[in-house]
Parts: structure tokens; sequence; C-alpha cells
């Protein structure tokens, strides 16, 4: 076995989603390198039940106390593990005293606060959550470096990027190249946009995720938020990012630099590698995930994103730019307009037009502190259900 690889100790905020099972999965194959100190999850207890059989955590937390109870009376009694509930269960899970790296990959705005909590308790974070950076960008990095954090991106995409740059002097890198898969409706002319059903947008051409994260790449808002989480994470404007459509999702992303070369980083459509990489950093685990067959694959393809098509990756561009509490509006009208469209009660051809009425009626904060951001985010959620009530009850008259 190699000694030189340190054992982590690992949280989860969000284990029971696909990132989280994933974790678990690639802790499971290395026992000898990977320790589950806790878990949080929101209500899911058959799921967490069974990780918590499996890996033996010390704290696990719930959203509420119903859930908690339930858990409680599920689990046989051999099993002694703390189990919390609410904002307080989910900053122990972020801040326990073991844990060297949580993996912060709870679905939607839920995910700032632990997620802080964890950076200012001085945890190295494995960020999934889009949120994080999306709303609170300038004051989470900011944190991070204050307490000496490190920032390891589980999207592909971004560790597509950390993993090009790695070596690279940061003055010599021009653009920032994000590959899109354009989701399901790439090739669908526009003017059908207004019968997409649910079960064709869930329907997702390469890659398995959450139904949120499904439908926001299907709109293209996926990968809207990865530009401005790209912007902070790798402290680059939004001018020089770049994004690329590239339907096989084969290269996760590419930087190019001021002599004109550009470094790819390929794999195989699996969040797995990625997810590994930011366990495993900067050392590489023997995965032993199928390389891409290159032959078989034959050709790679690329195109220009259409913004007339996909509004959305446009409002996101625009928010970055004007950043200060605009990134949390647009993140947080679009929770609210993906949910309804979820429920059946936008179509998803209005899914734009929620953010995009949301962002005009906001007043920009520039310089907004934690709690700016979290009212405007609060607003804007009541603000984008406004809208959506409106969309619905002149559908019905
Ligand atoms: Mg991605």
């Amino acid at each position: 076995m190699d000694r030189s690889f340190p054992i982590k100790h690992i949280s989860i905020l969000g284990s029971t989603g696909s990132i989280g099972r994933n974790v678990l999965e690639i802790a499971a194959m290395f026992p000898e390198r990977f320790v589950i100190e806790a878990l949080a999850a929101k209500n899911n207890i058959d799921i967490l039940a069974g990780q918590i059989r499996q890996f033996r955590p010390k704290l696990v937390s719930l959203f509420d106390e119903s859930s908690a109870d339930r858990l409680q009376k599920q689990l046989p009694k051999d099993i002694s593990v703390q189990i919390l509930f609410g904002d307080e269960g989910y900053k122990a899970v972020a801040t326990h005293h073991a844990v060297d790296i949580v993996v912060s990959s709870m679905v939607g705005a839920a995910g700032l606060f632990p997620t802080l909590a964890a950076i200012r308790s001085g945890k190295d974070i494995a960020l999934a959550n889009k949120e994080t950076l999306v709303m609170a960008g300038e004051i989470v990095m900011q944190e991070a470096r204050k307490h000496n954090v490190r920032i390891l991106p589980v999207d592909s995409e971004h560790s597509a990027v950390f993993q090009c740059i790695a070596g690279q002097r940061p003055s010599e890198i021009a653009k920032i190249l994000l590959t899109a898969s354009g989701g399901p409706f790439l090739n669908r002319p526009g003017h059908t946009f207004d019968t997409i059903r649910l079960a064709d947008a869930l329907n997702h051409p390469n890659w398995d995720m959450g139904k949120k994260i499904t439908i926001d790449s299907a709109t293209l808002m996926n990968k809207g938020l990865e530009v401005i989480e790209a912007k902070h994470l790798f402290a680059i404007s939004e001018d020089r990012i770049e994004v690329v459509v590239h339907p096989q999702s084969i290269i996760h992303s590419m930087v190019s630099f001021h002599d004109g070369s550009v470094l790819a980083q390929l794999g195989i459509p699996d969040m797995k590698g990625a997810i590994a990489y930011a366990l495993s950093w900067p050392e590489r685990l023997a995965l032993k995930q199928p390389v891409p067959d290159f032959a078989a694959i034959g050709s790679l393809h690329f195109q220009r994103p259409d913004l007339e098509k996909f509004p959305c990756l446009a409002y996101a561009y625009e928010a970055c730019r004007k950043g200060g509490t605009l990134p949390a509006v647009l993140n947080a009208a679009n929770e609210i307009a993906v949910q309804a469209f979820l429920d059946s009660r936008l179509p998803f051809i209005r899914i734009p037009d929620v953010i995009r009425r949301t962002m005009d009626s906001h007043q920009i904060d520039k310089q907004p502190k934690l709690s700016d951001i979290k009212n405007a985010d609060q607003w804007a959620r009541l603000q984008a259900g406004e809208f959506i009530n409106r969309i619905e009850s002149s559908g019905k008259s």
C-alpha cells in the first residue's frame, strides 16, 4: 500500500444525491485512504440509513426534526451515530473536528452557509455546489484565502481547467474554454420549444445527474452558472471565458495560453474522474476508468452556443459582468422557475422569461455583504414566484 498518500477524513454535505453517492462509491473503493466522518442529507432516510450502516460516520444531519426522528427509529440499536437536524446540524457536519475535507454537494442555495462554515473552520472544500460561488464568489474566495483553504472543483469543467493550469503561470493564460454538451435540445428548432415536455428535458444525452441540474443543462443555465463559478475560482474576467458546445462531452474543458497553445482535459463523461481528483489531489487514484476509444469516436465536434435559443446563458454572462447581488438573483429566480417547470406549473419556454423579469426588477447592490446576498436571494424567490403565478393564471384564463 502506498503510504505517501495521507488518509483523508471526509464529511459530505448532500450525501444522498448523485455526487454524494459517487463520493461514497470512491471511498468504498479505497477504504485505506478515506474515512467518512459525517454525512448530511435533506430527507432521504432510506439511502442515508444504508450509508450509515456501510460507512459508520460519527455524525449525520437531516433537514428537519421529523426526518431525524424517523432515521433514529430505522437504525439498528447497535449503531451509534449522533443525529442532528437543521442549520445547526448541517454546520456541525461541515465543521466536525476530525474532518480534513468537506464535500459540498447540497443542491441549491442551501449549500452556501454550511460551505462557508466549513471554510471558516479551515476545512478544504471539494466543491460541487454551484451556488456557493455563484451567489457569493467574492466573499467565499476571500474567506478561503484568509483561512488558507483550498477549493477543489468537483464539476467536470472546472476540474478540467484546474488540471490544465496546474504548473502554468496565471499571467500566461489567455482564455478558459468551457465545453457544454448543449443538452437535449441542441438540435431542436427554437420554434418547437413551446411543446417541450418534462420527460424530454429530463433526458440528458451524456450525463446522469440530478433533476435540477439536468433542466439547467437543457436551458444552458448550467453553463452560465459555471461561467460565474470559473470567474471566481480562477480569478479571470468573464470576457476571457468562452463557452464551446461540444456534444460528445469527451473534452471536459480547455485553457488557451498567450502563445496560442491550448491544453485540454479529456475523458469519458463520468463524474467519478473529477470527484476522485478533488478528493485525492495532488495525487491521482487508480480508478481504472476506461479511456475514450478515439478511433471508435472518429471525430470530435464543436459549435458556438445559440444565445437566441438559450437566452439563459446570455443572462448569466450579464449577471456575471454586472456582479453585486445580480448573480444571486439570477440563481434564485432560476431555481424557482426550474422547480415550477418540474411541478408542471411553468412551460419550459417561459423559464428564461421569469429570470429576465426578476433580474429587470432588481436594484443591484454592487458591494453586498453576506446578509445583503441572502436578502436578494429571498427577494428574488418571491418575485419569481409572483411572475410564475401571473403566467399560470393568464394561461388558465
Ligand atoms: Mg458541469
